[in-house]
């Protein structure tokens, strides 16, 4: 999509700190980050949010989520555990405009989130 940010990160038109990619899906570290790890797994295709999300989008979510898990493995944070989260709307905190999940780690994270 024309003037999505993230949209032209998946396209490697916009550099980033890359963890993970294939025809899917891209991770890459957040640019300011909130926690020792804090990267951002994006769907490829632009989806506005997850409030776009139908049940067609099932197997994308599971790769997402697999894919998710496979990463905090590999960095050593499948045991100290971590948090995904996706943020919808202007209410939910959501500043960029196609489908992300963020994954937080290595620190304590307090609940509620403010
Ligand atoms: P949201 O606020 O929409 O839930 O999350 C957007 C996230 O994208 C923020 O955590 C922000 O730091 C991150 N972000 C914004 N612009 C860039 C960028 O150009 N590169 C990277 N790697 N992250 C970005």
């Amino acid at each position: 999509m024309e003037d999505c940010l993230f949209c032209k990160i998946a396209a490697g038109e916009i550099p980033s700190n890359k963890l993970f990619e294939d025809d899917k899906l891209l991770a890459f570290y957040d640019i300011d980050p909130q926690a020792p790890v804090h990267f951002l797994v994006i769907p490829k295709q632009h989806i506005a949010s997850a409030a776009a999300l139908t049940e067609d989008d099932a197997a994308l979510l599971g790769h997402i989520y697999a894919v998710i898990a496979q990463l905090c493995k590999k960095l050593g944070v499948d045991e100290s555990g971590y948090r995904v989260v996706t943020n919808v709307g202007a209410d939910g905190g959501q500043s960029v405009k196609h489908l992300h999940f963020h994954v937080l780690a290595k620190r304590s994270l307090a609940w509620p989130p403010g």
